[in-house]
């Protein structure tokens, strides 16, 4: 019997030392520099510090620093302070009533776990202050040591001792990033607080103490700031408030909702969810509003112990979180929301083969009209028009659809702005392969207001960009020039088209960089000047259906969808009867 079974070593239950915890721990608390950045500017935080300074280098992990003028700590406390489940936050056992950033007392020990951590710290009003090292899990003894009054707390050669961390961080530039965006949400969920912030040596945040709105501005642009309502609502012991972006001023990501529960940044889905049902009938499918709220509730009302990380929250009653979400944000954006079209859908019977099209001859790709856009000429659309694949324009409807008549009696309908962003796609596309992409200079320059980081990540790319048919350069603090766009993108908003491709570029930075200009080439094609909403000339619709008639791959656009449709004279008559 006993050959049968694989022999394994017999064994018995015991208790980890503390060292190989402390780095179980780490693993969870802080898998990367943002994180680090994060539970010590948390620490800092709860410390009631008035102004916070952070330094990061080498990505963060050669060196983060954090200095607060908060309390301090006693030196009496500092070997506790870095012991694994020693808080000073939780006065008894409670789980429930959580008023601080921190509460699980495994920050500083996870870090000293992986790390060269040193702490050094003055208590307001001592006379001295006091130090101790971490090295690796090796606690150091507390000494006295000179320091100004608040903590300083240093960590140098991040995972020196976890080495196999390493291998999941992205370069040091992308490090240095997260970390930056993980201090913008803790800074503008506390906007009565100082922050600075240099990145190898380069200051890249300095924001003095502010009311709210005037650190989401900072933090979210220019633009959303001007452009953004102000939200204040209560229901029972609910309160919210902050700035939501009208529906004209959307993202291609959620990044820039910022959610702020009981002054703790976090990303919440319930949160998320509610900003897209407030805004779902004002905002184009697969578009994001810019927000930044705050919600307030009474501590037993929500859960933050759901994360080692503490970004995400568990509420209580969370379908009244949501309504009254909801209701706020509608209730603030007021006459900015329509009331949704009520068009009785059209009922479309199987639709007969689109088989004709799909055989169009290959045509030549540059020269489409639509780099040029005829807009001046306002002319009936020539009869002969009708001979063509996609017939002639006859309406258009709701600012959105073009209708079409063909010589053969069918009736096609165009998602006016779904095709023109194919095929402006296809021509970049196309254009890319050749060589450059052609572009044409702006009469008069654009200012783009963005925040630091993603004005920074843009004139980083600006070469690329310019292969892209984008000219673009810094312009200060947290805005770019914009001297030229893509010349099938002519008429374009540079402002929206820059943000969208300063927020893809802060995607995924691990995806290769082609592949991410790829990406930033779809973005482009959504920028096309023929968009939902805007009324065509009956000859800019003739020119968009020839154009779509030349272009392969023009039957979808860039995300799948179809770009038109045809019901035949034979499918009419069935949808009446008359079949
Ligand atoms: P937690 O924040 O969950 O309590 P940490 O490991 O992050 O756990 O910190 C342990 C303790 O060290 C804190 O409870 C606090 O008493 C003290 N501490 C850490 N950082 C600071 C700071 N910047 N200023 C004052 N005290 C601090
Ligand atoms: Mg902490």
């Amino acid at each position: 019997m006993d050959g049968m079974l694989p022999s394994r070593p017999v064994s018995r239950v015991r208790l980890l030392p503390s060292a190989v915890a402390d780095r179980i721990a780490a693993g969870e608390v802080v898998e990367r520099p943002a994180a680090v950045v994060k539970e010590l500017v948390e620490n800092a935080l709860d410390a009631g510090a008035s102004r916070i300074a952070v330094t990061i280098e080498g990505g963060g992990i050669e060196r983060i620093t954090v200095e607060d003028d908060g309390a301090g700590i006693e030196p009496a406390d500092l070997a506790l302070a870095v012991e694994r489940h020693a808080t000073s936050k939780l006065a008894d056992e409670r789980l429930i009533e959580i008023a601080t950033l921190g509460f699980r007392g495994e920050a500083l020990p996870s870090i000293g776990a992986v790390a060269r951590l040193e702490i050094v710290s003055r208590r307001q009003g001592a006379t001295e202050g006091a130090a101790i090292t971490v090295t690796g899990g090796a606690k150091g003894e507390a000494r006295p040591a000179p320091a100004s009054p608040g903590t300083r707390v240093t960590v140098r050669e991040l995972f020196f001792a976890a080495p196999a961390r390493l291998k999941f961080l992205r370069g040091p530039r992308a490090e240095a990033d997260a970390a930056i965006a993980a201090l913008r949400r803790l800074a503008l969920a506390h906007p009565g607080v100082a922050f600075h912030a240099t990145v190898d040596g380069r200051e890249v945040l300095s924001l003095g103490p502010a009311t709210m709105e005037a650190r989401a501005g900072r933090l979210l642009g220019g633009e959303f700031a001007s452009h953004a309502i102000t939200l204040a609502a209560e229901r029972g012991p609910m309160r919210l408030s902050g700035l939501v972006g009208p529906p004209s001023l959307t993202r291609a990501t959620p990044a820039e909702q910022h959610l702020v529960v009981n002054g703790r940044p976090v990303t919440d889905r319930l949160l998320r969810t509610a900003l897209r049902v407030a805004y779902a009938e004002a905002i184009e499918r697969g578009r994001h509003p810019v927000a930044a709220l705050f919600l307030e509730l009474p501590a037993p009302l929500v859960d933050v112990n759901v994360h080692p990380a503490k970004t995400e929250v568990r509420f209580r009653d969370a379908d009244a979180v949501r309504g009254f979400v909801i209701a706020a944000i509608r209730t603030a954006l007021g006459g900015a929301v329509s009331a949704p079209v009520a068009a009785a859908p059209l009922r479309l019977a199987p639709m007969g083969p689109m088989g004709a099209l799909a055989e169009a001859p290959p045509p030549p790709l540059m020269g489409l009209p639509l780099i040029a856009p005829p807009r001046a000429a306002v002319s009936a659309p020539a009869p002969a028009a009708a001979d063509h694949p996609l017939g002639a324009a006859r309406a258009q409807l709701l600012a959105t659809y073009i209708v079409a008549e063909t010589a053969d009696g069918a009736m096609i309908l165009v998602d006016q702005h779904a095709a023109a962003e194919r095929l402006a796609h296809e021509a970049l596309k196309a254009a890319r392969a050749s060589g450059a992409v052609p572009s044409q200079a702006l009469l008069v320059p654009a200012v783009v207001e963005l925040d630091g980081v993603s004005a920074a990540r843009v004139v980083a790319r600006a070469g690329e960009l310019a292969a892209l048919g984008l000219a673009v350069e810094a312009f200060g603090e947290g805005a770019v020039l914009v001297r030229a766009l893509p010349a099938a993108l002519a008429g374009a908003d540079p402002a929206p088209l820059v943000r969208d491709i300063a927020d893809e570029l802060a995607e995924d930075e691990t995806t290769a960089l082609t592949l991410r200009l790829d990406a930033v080439l779809a973005r482009m094609a959504c920028h096309g000047s023929i968009r939902a909403g805007r009324r065509l000339a009956p000859a800019e619709m003739d020119a968009l259906l020839r154009a779509i008639e030349t272009s392969p791959g023009s039957g979808t656009c860039s995300h799948g969808r179809p770009t038109w449709i045809r019901l035949a004279k034979a499918d009419l008559e069935r949808l009446f009867g008359r079949r």
